[in-house]
């Protein structure tokens, strides 16, 4: 198990741990792909390590991490629709939290993709995380840190997980067998984001969204109405693949509000597209653009009619980049 990059991250837990200073909660975030589980994971193996040198990844307990299946590794099982935590899964952590390890002398719950997580849940927590158990450790990846609770949020070691550099997304890409050409061509879309590279690698569909994508920003750049309106269409024939190009094309919007603050901020998958939209576009038609593609999302599983959303939005930002 390996962190790339992230040094900061790395260095804030060895330090807690070697000054045997460990925070009991964690709430490690970032968006998708930028490997917050692997940290997690990595963070659980250091904290139930037998080492002198924590995480040796050679001792019992590091293997049992690694396999996930240590058994005071608790993950927290995702529930429903939505992929939240029940109120019986929470209500089991409440009361496990207290019954002493198994193994060694620490537990952990992982509570994975916690965006979802309810304000019900966070209260029922509160109290362990205010005063947990010697033994007990939480951690909770988010990529929107504001889903968290502030009560909860004031008690946790915040940690941010970053994109890495192109040295070390390009090893981590080669680990995972990706040939130089095809690692190349992902980190020209996904720069430093190892998991949107492999995905990018292995999936022809990820391939053809983020085509799309690209060709509804140029349509969008040129104010090519019936470029926008054919390419959403196109991507309107899939489910799925029209979540994806509308949560891509999203970060590209995103990504041109950004730039007007802070050159190097990129997480889309379309760098020159997103700088000609920013340089181009007004900001209110970027915030209103960003608005309708957010709508167009959250209707997209409400059993509306996918074309008719694709149509609908293509007229939004028509009349948007007029502004
Ligand atoms: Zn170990």
């Amino acid at each position: 198990m390996k962190i790339y990059g992230n040094k900061l991250i790395k260095e804030t837990m060895l330090n807690m741990s070697q000054k045997d200073r460990m925070a009991h909660s964690f709430l490690i975030c970032g968006e998708k792909g930028l490997g917050k589980k692997t940290i997690a994971d990595w963070l659980a193996a250091l904290l139930v390590c037998e080492s002198a040198e924590k995480p040796c990844f050679a001792c019992r307990s590091c293997h049992l991490a690694s396999e996930h299946t240590h058994p005071d590794i608790i993950y927290a099982e995702h529930s429903g629709k939505l992929g939240g935590f029940s109120v019986d899964t929470v209500r089991e952590i409440c009361s496990d939290a207290y019954i002493k390890p198994n193994n060694g002398e620490r537990k952990i719950y992982i509570f994975t993709e916690a965006d979802k997580i309810t304000v019900q849940a966070q209260n029922s927590l509160l109290k362990l995380i205010e005063e947990p158990p010697d033994h007990a450790y939480f951690i909770f990846t988010v990529t929107d840190r504001n889903v968290i609770l502030e009560t909860i949020r004031s008690r946790v070691i915040t940690l941010s997980a970053a994109p890495v550099s192109r040295e070390d997304t390009l090893a981590a890409l080669a680990e995972n067998g990706v040939s130089d050409s095809e690692a190349n061509d992902a980190v020209s879309v996904f720069g430093g984001n190892i998991g949107k590279c492999l995905d990018y690698v292995k999936s022809d569909a990820m391939k053809s969204a983020v085509d799309l994508t690209k060709k509804v920003t140029d349509c969008i750049i040129n104010r090519d109405e019936y470029g926008i309106l054919k390419n959403l269409t196109d991507a309107s024939a899939d489910k799925d693949m029209f979540r994806t190009v509308i949560g891509m094309l999203d970060s590209i919007i995103r990504d041109a509000l950004a730039l007007r603050y802070d050159p190097d901020s990129m997480t889309g998958c379309y760098e020159r597209g997103a700088r000609e939209l920013s340089s181009g576009t007004t900001l209110n038609a970027c915030e209103k653009m960003h608005d309708a593609l957010g709508k167009a999302y959250s209707l997209i599983d409400k059993n509306v009619n996918i074309k008719l959303i694709a149509s609908v939005l293509c007229g939004e930002i028509t009349a948007f980049r007029q502004l």
